[in-house]
């Protein structure tokens, strides 16, 4: 652990009622800044329109208050810094690791299944490359007209700037990493113009997290924010990443599963301590609890 503060954060997405899967991750980040006198921010990452609901958003901080979890300094909340991300992209697009993508989804999928390709475990489709061989000149042309394009991140020339940096995790170690194997991911969409791996890489540095906690189904995908701070010459923070919540089956609890939202434990007259003693337990099997 290093001996600088401790700053950790939970940043929920409110696409939906909180479940005990965001729980767990709320105490996790609660629990480490307070073992080091810490402090634990609140981020919302409602980029999405799924996220930007007033009545979950509501929901969320009604369901923290009724648990007696509580951050430290002002909630900082995505979708009302699009202008920061903006720049952030036009720093990028200045370093020359962004390119226009024009594919739909359809056509990508297409061209994977020519290529024989499966989707990744966490991450999804990965993008083939296409539009990152179009000239320049025809990228500016159909941009000109109106063409609805997203931006990737052309993973080549980042790997080329970062060379193999490394990233720790406190559970797992240190980690090499190799953005290249997770394609060119999008960092922004005409509709939405900043993307989560965008964001959240943005609002780390910029809060000064030190400690990034969140569930394992995140782990690849630090391997990408690892080399967006890296491009940018943002710090590294530690990472740690939890197993999730599973039910006695040993299938992952789904934010979709709704008999796990925290609303439907009130209703069926669970008390926050009950709630709060139970993740505890989950988070001291997950072999996180001394960390
Ligand atoms: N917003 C993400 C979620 O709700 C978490 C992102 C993170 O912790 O980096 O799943």
């Amino acid at each position: 652990m290093r001996s600088c503060p401790v700053i950790s954060r939970f940043a929920p997405s409110p696409s939906g009622p909180l479940h005990v899967g965001h729980l767990l991750a709320a105490l996790q980040a609660r629990r480490l800044a307070d073992a080091h006198g810490g402090r634990c921010l609140l981020r919302v990452e409602d980029i999405d329109a799924r996220a930007q609901q007033p009545a979950m958003l509501e929901l969320m901080y009604e369901d923290l208050a009724w648990l007696g979890l509580q951050f430290d300094g002002e909630v900082l909340v995505q979708s009302r810094r699009f202008a920061v991300y903006g720049a952030v992209l036009d720093k990028l697009r200045a370093l020359g690791v962004l390119y226009p993508c024009f594919c739909t989804r359809t056509e990508i999928k297409a061209q994977l299944a020519e290529m024989g390709r499966a989707p990744h475990a966490t991450l999804g489709y990965q993008y083939p490359g296409t539009c990152r061989h179009l000239s320049a000149a025809e990228a500016e042309e159909r941009m000109a007209a109106g063409a609805p394009h997203a931006w990737r991140l052309n993973m080549q020339r980042v790997q080329d700037i970062i060379g193999c940096p490394q990233w720790h995790d406190l559970l797992r170690g240190t980690q090499r990493c190799v953005p290249s194997v997770f394609g060119d991911v999008v960092l922004a969409r005409k509709e939405f113009p900043a993307s989560y791996h965008l964001c959240v890489v943005v609002d780390d540095a910029e809060q000064g997290v030190t400690h990034v906690t969140r569930g394992e189904d995140l782990f690849d995908a630090t391997h990408i924010h690892r080399a967006i701070q890296g491009v940018l010459g943002l710090p590294v923070p530690t990472y740690c990443h939890h197993g999730l919540l599973r039910d006695n089956e040993g299938k992952r609890l789904a934010k979709r599963d709704g008999a796990r939202s925290l609303a439907s434990l009130r209703a069926a007259g669970y008390t926050p301590q009950m709630v709060m003693e139970s993740l505890q337990v989950a988070l001291r099997n997950s072999g996180i609890w001394n960390i």
